[in-house]
């Protein structure tokens, strides 16, 4: 499959399909082109417009994403989702942030998470809200003092006299989390016991809001980001905050482990991030095709410059690897096979840092165009740096992998 899009200042860019029979069934094919149709006409052109001005997504197209079912991909069929795999989730993520990493990245707030409540009822009726884009969350995991060390966690959830909780604590990093309909929010509700380790006593909570307003008890401080825009990421002062009794999650783990379940949701996270990467990659790589075959200089095309070339060659087979990666990943994580969290994390190592240097690559071919706002090649760039630090730095992926060789 071979799709051509008109790009501004490019002319036409072509966007090449992975061609492998084995793992894109035609169902995969059919949604990879729905996505991929929707991300190139609809999210394009606004990212190229909102983000220069720092703008967050716009609720339609939040509303389309909803209408794609694209936030309830994980969702089972029963409560209205598309009842699909880390690999279908993977696969529409890398063509969303081909267009803007924050679209694809807002379907994280969707697909089931946040739907953990203790009541049967209020749970499928959650869960039919997330996958129609009606339940979207913020994720409230990391402090001003525990990034890559969450177990230090110090904010508290500590019990009411009437049987709910009072929490206190500063959160930071927390994405979207004005705009949100609920905060997902790990809090510790006692300090580990003797012999305990130190994420004992670490809880999920899902704190119900309005969209555009904090509860009683929350105030919020945006950070100024260099780039990541489409979604305001802010500082959360928690300050008294009353919640319910079944605002506890029911994720399933003993009193205490609710850290055990954030560690769950961290693989398909790791993985859904390596291909955000990908497509961030993706789109300088395609994006740098098409203007080094406009651009000319010495009187020829740039693209007749086998130094270009042979960059390019260098950028297109580091995607593929990088692909291959978190198709590989996924996979593993679908079919419960052992080794998927590690193959989960050597995928985010991988596809982050290619993507850091793709689009380095690509923004050195555009020139001075590069560097200004007038391409998304600058876009990918500074979007493609963040995929390193957040859901666990490269460093933190090192060491999970190290760890898995040597123990
Ligand atoms: C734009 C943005 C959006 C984010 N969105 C969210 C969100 O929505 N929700 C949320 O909960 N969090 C979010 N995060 C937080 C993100 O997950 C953390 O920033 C990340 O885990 C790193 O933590 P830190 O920033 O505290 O860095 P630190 O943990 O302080 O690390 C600093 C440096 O030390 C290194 N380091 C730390 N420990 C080790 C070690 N054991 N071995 C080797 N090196 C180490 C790190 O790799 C890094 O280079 C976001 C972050 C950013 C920047």
């Amino acid at each position: 499959m071979t799709d051509t899009w008109k790009r501004r200042g490019l002319g036409e860019v072509t966007t090449a399909a992975p061609v492998d029979a084995l793992a894109l069934t035609p169902e995969r094919r059919a949604l990879q082109e729905t996505a991929r149709a929707f991300a190139m006409e609809e999210v394009l052109p606004v990212a190229d417009e909102l983000d220069p001005r720092r703008e967050d997504i716009p609720a339609p197209l939040l509303d389309r994403l909803g209408d794609l079912g694209f936030f309830g991909l994980l969702v089972d069929a029963e409560h209205g989702g598309q009842g699909l795999g880390v690999f279908e989730y993977c696969l529409v993520s890398e063509e969303l942030a081909r267009a803007w990493m924050s679209v694809g990245s807002i379907i994280a707030r969707g697909n089931g998470t946040g739907c953990a409540s203790p009541d049967p009822a209020r749970r499928a009726e959650l869960l039919r809200a997330s996958a129609a884009g009606r339940w979207i969350g913020a994720i409230a995991f990391s402090e001003p003092h525990a990034g890559s060390d969450l177990a230090g966690v110090e904010c508290t959830a500590r019990r009411s006299e009437d049987g709910g909780w009072v929490v206190e604590g500063t959160k930071r990093w927390v994405g979207h989390a004005l705009s949100a309909d609920f905060l997902h929010l790990l809090a510790r509700t006692r300090p580990p016991g003797e012999g305990e380790s130190r994420s004992d006593g670490l809880e999920l909570f899902g704190v119900t809001k309005e969209r555009g307003t904090f509860p009683d008890g929350v105030t919020g401080t945006p950070i100024d980001k260099i780039g990541y825009f489409g979604l305001t990421t802010w500082e959360l002062t928690l300050e008294g905050l009353h919640l319910p009794a079944d605002a506890l999650q029911d994720t399933g783990q003993a009193e205490g482990q609710g850290f055990k379940d954030s560690l769950r949701w961290l693989g398909t996270a790791r993985v859904q991030t390596a291909a955000r990467a990908v497509g961030l990659a993706r789109g300088a790589l395609e994006d740098a095709v098409a203007y080094s075959r406009r651009r000319e200089q010495f009187g020829h095309p740039i693209a007749d410059q086998q130094a270009l070339r042979h960059k390019l060659a260098d950028m297109a087979a580091a995607v593929d690897a990088a692909r291959a990666l978190w198709w590989h990943a996924a996979w593993l994580l679908d079919e419960g096979a052992p080794g998927g969290d590690v193959a989960a994390s050597s995928a985010k190592l991988f596809a982050s840092e290619t993507a850091e240097r793709v689009t380095s690559d690509a923004l050195q071919i555009f020139g001075g165009n590069g560097y200004t706002t007038e391409h998304s090649v600058e876009r990918y760039w500074r979007d493609a740096r963040l995929t390193t630090i957040f859901e666990g730095t490269s460093e933190i992926q090192r060491k999970i992998i190290s760890d898995a060789l040597l123990t």
